[in-house]
């Protein structure tokens, strides 16, 4: 049996496995042993905040899969953190590292905390404290954290200088988006939206969809979407609505990503932009556009919205943004939805960058970054279009049924099914 709760983001989450599963003719109890996270770790961290007080915070770190690799995947900083979330992220980890083909199972962390809220002190202090709660569950060829919703390459930085203290050696492969001057990797910063850029680049070539002059919105306009928002600026898409957790901006003439980056920096939020309209955090959701860019939270797109979306394409930013029942009703309506397990793959693709520069001591160019990560999102978008041809599905079950193959056959050669 699966050990999801009945109703839970995990239990949605594994739908898509199931139907891949079924695809390939997979026993449910195999299905189950692909399905069910390997290890949770729930640790508690108390840490003197600034006035004084101690405050105690829930950390989580789950390993979900080890068949292909160490886990590997981001640390999330964000009030709704919780074991369930933890594990349908550290789930779709396990499918996304096997779509794009790096060595790696699935893992994900996260701390039940509101980042906006905390002066640098506290989140060093609670970073350090994280890190050496899971400093025996994390390692360069266990589980690899890197960052998610609220982290940075400087609590990276802090994760690693206390896990270095602990291990009594220096292992910069045991954590991924460090700053540069620790071993980052050039391009990791822009990654994830390079890597959606490259997979909405052959989409639209695969179904014939015109990207000059195209209309673009993004829901999140924070690290993930703020790349691929300039990318496509730059291929003559106008970015017609964006917003953030405060609110949001429409202009149906088309705004500078990068005036709009200035802005969110002084100001924290696109709210109030110039020369443009007041619109809500979700709005960018249902404006009129081309192409549509979750790049917030999971379970945004949803079967109370889903009917009103105009996009013609999805380039899922976000980690599980859509909800299987929307996700039914995007297919009805014919929208192409680029599943987050490949579009957002680009991220984690350029981790597997560092920890390889990061094993070999020797570091690569940008171009050598973005050449080889230009290669490994168009062979994974190929592949898992080449399925959704083959069984006439969509591009979500097909990403599933080429990756959920792979887990197999790695459970299958390790002996464990
Ligand atoms: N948090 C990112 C993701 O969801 C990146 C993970 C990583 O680089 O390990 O894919």
């Amino acid at each position: 049996m699966s050990n999801a709760e009945k109703g839970s983001l995990y239990e949605e989450a594994l739908k898509t496995l199931r139907e891949a599963a079924a695809i390939l003719k997979l026993e449910p109890e195999i299905v189950d042993a692909i399905a069910n996270p390997e290890q949770a770790l729930i640790v508690s961290i108390p840490i003197k905040m600034d006035n004084g007080k101690v405050k105690t915070f829930t950390g989580y770190r789950v390993h979900h899969s080890t068949a292909r690799g160490p886990a590997k995947g981001g640390i999330r900083y964000h009030p709704n953190v919780c074991l369930d979330e933890v594990k349908s992220l550290a789930f779709w980890m396990s499918i996304k590292n096997a779509v794009v083909g790096i060595p790696y199972g699935g893992g994900k962390g996260g701390i039940a905390c509101n980042p906006k809220e905390m002066s640098q002190g506290e989140l060093e202090r609670l970073t350090r404290g994280y890190s050496a709660a899971i400093a025996r569950f994390v390692g360069s060829d266990i589980d690899i954290p890197a960052p998610d919703v609220g982290t940075n390459a400087q609590i990276m930085g802090w994760f690693a200088d206390e896990y270095y203290k602990i291990a009594g050696k220096h292992e910069p492969g045991v954590i991924t988006s460090k700053p540069l001057s620790i071993g980052g990797s050039l391009g990791r910063v822009t990654a994830t939206g390079r890597g959606g850029f490259f997979v909405t680049v052959e989409a639209a070539k695969a179904f014939n969809i015109p990207l000059k002059g195209a209309r673009v919105s993004i829901q999140g306009y924070g690290n993930v979407a703020q790349p691929i928002a300039q990318y496509l600026h730059e291929l003559g898409c106008k970015i017609v609505a964006v917003s953030d957790s405060v609110g949001g901006v429409y202009n149906p003439e088309g705004m500078d990503p990068l005036k709009l980056v200035e802005y969110k920096e002084k100001t924290r939020s696109v709210k109030g932009f110039p020369e443009s309209k007041e619109i809500s955090t979700n709005d960018p959701l249902t404006v009129d556009c081309d192409i549509l860019v979750p790049s917030a939270l999971e379970n945004q797109i949803t079967k109370e919205n889903a009917d009103k979306i105009k996009a013609k394409i999805i380039v899922e930013l976000a980690n599980g943004p859509t909800t299987p029942e929307a996700d039914k009703i995007l297919q009805e309506k014919g929208v192409i939805v680029l599943p987050d397990v490949l579009a957002n793959a680009g991220g984690v693709t350029v981790s597997y960058f560092e920890w390889v520069q990061n094993r070999m001591g020797y570091y690569w160019t940008e171009e050598e970054v973005d050449e080889k990560l230009k290669h490994v999102m168009t062979k994974a978008f190929k592949e898992v279009y080449e399925i959704a041809k083959q069984y006439k599905i969509n591009l979500r079950t097909a990403a599933y049924t080429l990756a959920v193959k792979k887990i197999f056959e790695a459970m299958q050669a390790l002996g464990r099914i």
